[in-house]
C-alpha cells in the first residue's frame, strides 16, 4: 500500500495560536502556529499537569483524521474492487459493486473561543495561551516543560 498523508487544517485564531487539548486532565492550552511548525519544538508539555507528549490534538482534530481516514479506506477498497469487477466482466464470474456506503462526515475544524491567557516564558521567551487560573499562579512551559511561577 502507497503512503497516503492527510492535510487537516486547524484554524488559529486571531492571535496566530492554535488549540490542543491535554490527552491525561483534559486542559485546553494553545501555542502559535509558528512555534507548533519549528523544528526547534520536539517535545510539547500540558501546562497544567506537565504531561510531555506529543498526542496534543483536540477531539475534532481526531475524529476528522479518523472519519478521513475511514473515508479514504473504503474508497480504495470500492475501488480495488471495481477494477476487479472490470477486469472480470467478460468471464463467468459476474459481480457488481455498489459504493453507496454512507460518508463518514469531515466536518473542518472550528476554531473555538476559550478564555485563555497570552503568557511568555521566563526561560525560552516564547508564547503560549493558558487558562487564566495558570496564568496567574504557577504553569508548565508548553515549549520548553519548564515550570513558571508568576506573581503579581
Ligand atoms: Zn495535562
Ligand atoms: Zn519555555
Amino acid at each position: 500500500m502507497e503512503e497516503t498523508r492527510f492535510e487537516i487544517r486547524i484554524p488559529c485564531d486571531d492571535d496566530g495560536f492554535i488549540l490542543l487539548r491535554c490527552p491525561r486532565c483534559g486542559e485546553l492550552f494553545k501555542l502559535t502556529a509558528e512555534d507548533m511548525e519549528s523544528n526547534e519544538t520536539l517535545d510539547i508539555y500540558c501546562p497544567s499537569c506537565g504531561l510531555c507528549a506529543n498526542n496534543f490534538l483536540t477531539q475534532d482534530v481526531i475524529g476528522l483524521a479518523l472519519a478521513k481516514t475511514s473515508n479514504y479506506a473504503m474508497d480504495a477498497i470500492a475501488q480495488q474492487l471495481q477494477a476487479f469487477a472490470k477486469k472480470n466482466s467478460s468471464g463467468l464470474v459476474r459481480f457488481e459493486v455498489k459504493a453507496n456506503r454512507e460518508r463518514e462526515p469531515e466536518p473542518p475544524i472550528r476554531a473555538a473561543i476559550e478564555a485563555l491567557q497570552i503568557v511568555t516564558c521566563h526561560d525560552c521567551g516564547r508564547e503560549a495561551k493558558v487558562p487564566p487560573a495558570l496564568a496567574m499562579s504557577a504553569y508548565t512551559c508548553p515549549l520548553c516543560g519548564i515550570g513558571q511561577f508568576n506573581e503579581r
